[in-house]
């Protein structure tokens, strides 16, 4: 089948690659919509440890094409949309219920090929139905909202709580969604790139700063009369991390998503912290979200089609990780089309 590899850091090309055979309780599916994701650009760059050579991609839906002879709740021609975490169940962690922390962690587009490509082969325990109103680009983003919302667990948004959200990509404007479904009064988008901005007011944000062009911490605190109560960090970005605990309220929330350079270290006043009794909560992927997930898209609460901006082919993967890379400003999330 052909797919999009990459053989060691900055090295890829699209080929020819054969999928071995189907163990009994796996399913082979036909790929037709797979999110180019941040961590796929980390793999690619040598800073995520993947098993190379890899076919990235893990954040995709698809048909069923075939299926393991033990396979009983799929069948061909069946639409799929696709948790690729792939716990151990055995380890520390599994037992405990916390297999986004398993010691022996696959996931399908990491360590074990992905979707960027025709086919890709799936435990069943990792598919998840969906209705056939909705559309397989739609469903491709079941696995980045599975993260989001576990994120929202963790934060556990109060009614009419205040949200300011940092970053403004995909995940930042999924977690802008969520957040008013939650009930929060007012959210506040954060970006530098005015496109963002823009999506995120269509999107319902009350209001939208620039971190360019204002001390954001500031100016939340003129619009609100106060801080925030919960602040959501989803760029990476360490200014907007230190801008996040200084946006909150006294008792304020800060969710820290977004993914910082691993070594990076931020300048944080502890005084503040024990002070104004600020929560600062981590959220790492998606364990046992994904079924949530599929039925909030299902339901069309959110809107995911507004945060899709291109739609690329194979053959056109390369050149939109070299966008990704230069930091286009026209580029949300890049769905590929096998
Ligand atoms: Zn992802
Ligand atoms: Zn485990």
């Amino acid at each position: 089948m052909k797919a999009f590899i990459i053989n060691k850091p900055y090295e890829s090309e699209v080929g020819e690659y054969s999928l071995r055979d189907l163990k009994e309780d796996e399913v082979l599916v036909k790929v037709k919509a797979c999110g180019i994701c941040g961590t796929d650009i980390h793999i690619f760059k040598g800073e995520f440890p993947a098993k190379f050579p890899v076919i990235p991609g893990h954040e995709f839906s698809g048909v069923v094409e075939e299926v393991g002879e033990n396979v009983t709740r799929f069948k061909k021609g069946d639409r799929v949309a696709v948790n690729p975490n792939i716990p151990c169940g055995k380890c520390y962690y599994c037992k405990r219920g916390l297999t986004h922390f398993c010691v022996n962690w696959n996931a399908i587009g990491i360590h074990l090929p992905g979707a960027y490509a025709e086919y890709a082969i799936v435990p069943e325990a990792n598919l998840y139905s969906f209705p056939e109103y909705l559309e397989f680009e739609e469903a491709a983003f079941a696995e980045p909202v599975a993260c989001v919302l576990h994120g929202q667990d963790l934060i556990n948004i109060s009614l009419g709580d205040t949200v300011v959200v940092y970053g403004l990509g995909p995940i930042g404007l999924l977690h802008l969604q969520l957040s008013m479904i939650r009930g929060a009064s007012k959210v506040i988008g954060v970006d530098i790139v005015e496109k963002k901005l823009k999506i995120a007011e269509e999107l319902g944000a009350e209001y939208v700063f620039n971190a360019l062009e204002k001390d954001v911490p500031e100016e939340i605190k003129k619009v609100l009369g106060r801080g925030a109560d919960v602040a959501i960090e989803a760029s990476g970005s360490i200014k907007a991390f230190e801008d996040a605990i200084k946006s909150v309220d006294y008792g304020g929330k800060v969710l820290v998503f977004g993914v910082a350079p691993e070594n990076a270290t931020a300048a944080v006043k502890p005084f503040n912290i024990y002070r104004r009794e600020i929560e600062i909560i981590g959220s790492f992927t998606n364990p046992f979200t994904t079924g949530r997930a599929v039925k909030i898209l299902a339901s069309r609460k959110i809107n995911v089609k507004k945060i899709i901006s291109h739609r690329i082919s194979l053959d056109e993967v390369q050149e939109y990780y070299k966008k990704i890379m230069d930091r286009d400003k026209t580029i949300l999330k890049v769905i590929v089309k096998p």
